[in-house]
């Protein structure tokens, strides 16, 4: 048995937003989708599971898209070392979130993007459905009750930002949005092909440009050094590549001018990251040898 098979199951799923309990922790689905048009895929994935954190980077991509975005004033770009959902150094640091991948940036960054565009959600929505081409995309509702019964984290961090001036909207709005970004459902395969926005280097689907060269390689720094939280030192340890997870258990991973990879599997190890995903992407990284390091 592979190292990935005998790690499907392993981990507990995400208790702390009840909708995701009810994931079973032995699903497992994995795609690679290539930059020149190829889609390899095992297990269930076409089996949609809550896309969470991981749409916090295509977020950011609309928000980077802006010429002359006041982003990063309003948040910084290092590792935070600390759980994804920490509040402590948001009042030692002055509302400004140590990096657009932790809760309290990603919240900044749906609210400059619901600043930017009049309807964040809507934005990133519509960049999802053009980049998987599936035109049935959809917020589940399930997921944003669930999101918002257990949300009263993320509205402390929110409020907490908004007393050092660091929100736009009313705090309720941004974080509307937030919630209903974290509840799209989507599948490997859809989640893989819309990663290849980030791996062309920013280019989409239909070939027009979404992000300079280098803002899209700055998104993909950003996974590598937060995109897992307060474990990204052990996955660039272990597997080297960008990635970025969400406690519905998918991870996206990244080879800039490649592919796009995803590993879903709803049992998580105590940081919030899937267990199977990142044993999977371990082996991925030695089989193709795409480890950065
Ligand atoms: N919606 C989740 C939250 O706000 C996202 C966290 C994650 O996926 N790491 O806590």
């Amino acid at each position: 048995m592979s190292d990935t098979e005998s790690s499907i199951g392993s981990g507990q799923v995400a208790d702390y937003i009840p909708d995701l309990v009810k994931a079973d922790p032995k699903q497992f689905g994995f795609t690679i989708a290539t930059v020149d048009g190829h889609v390899y895929s095992v297990g269930e994935a076409h089996t949609p599971f809550a896309i969470e954190s991981i749409s916090k980077v295509f977020a950011l991509a609309l928000v980077l898209s802006r010429k002359e975005t006041p982003i990063w004033q309003r948040v910084g770009r290092e590792p935070s070392g600390t759980p994804f959902n920490l509040l402590i150094e948001l009042e030692a640091e002055n509302g400004i979130p140590r990096n657009p991948y932790i809760n309290p940036g990603a919240i900044v960054v749906a609210d400059q993007l619901l600043h930017d565009t009049g309807n964040g959600l809507e934005a990133l929505h519509a960049l999802l459905r053009a980049e998987t081409g599936a035109a049935d995309l959809q917020v589940d509702s399930v997921t944003v009750e669930s999101e918002e019964g257990a949300g009263d984290r993320n509205r402390a961090m929110a409020y907490l930002m908004a007393s050092f001036g660091n929100m736009i909207n009313p705090v309720h709005q941004a974080l509307d949005h937030y919630f209903r970004q974290c509840s799209i459902a989507i599948t490997c395969e859809q989640l893989a092909k819309a990663g290849l926005l980030v791996a062309r280097d920013g280019l989409r689907e239909d070939g027009s440009r979404l992000l300079h060269r280098a803002d899209a390689r700055q998104l993909v720094a950003l996974m590598t050094t937060c995109g897992t939280y307060d474990a990204a030192g052990e996955f660039a340890y272990r597997i080297g590549l960008p990635c970025q997870s969400g406690v519905g258990g998918g991870i996206l991973s990244i080879v800039p001018g490649k592919c796009s990879v995803v590993a879903w599997g709803p049992g998580l190890d105590a940081k919030g990251n899937s267990v199977a995903g990142a044993v999977a992407l371990a082996s991925f990284a030695r089989t193709t040898g795409y480890s950065v390091f």
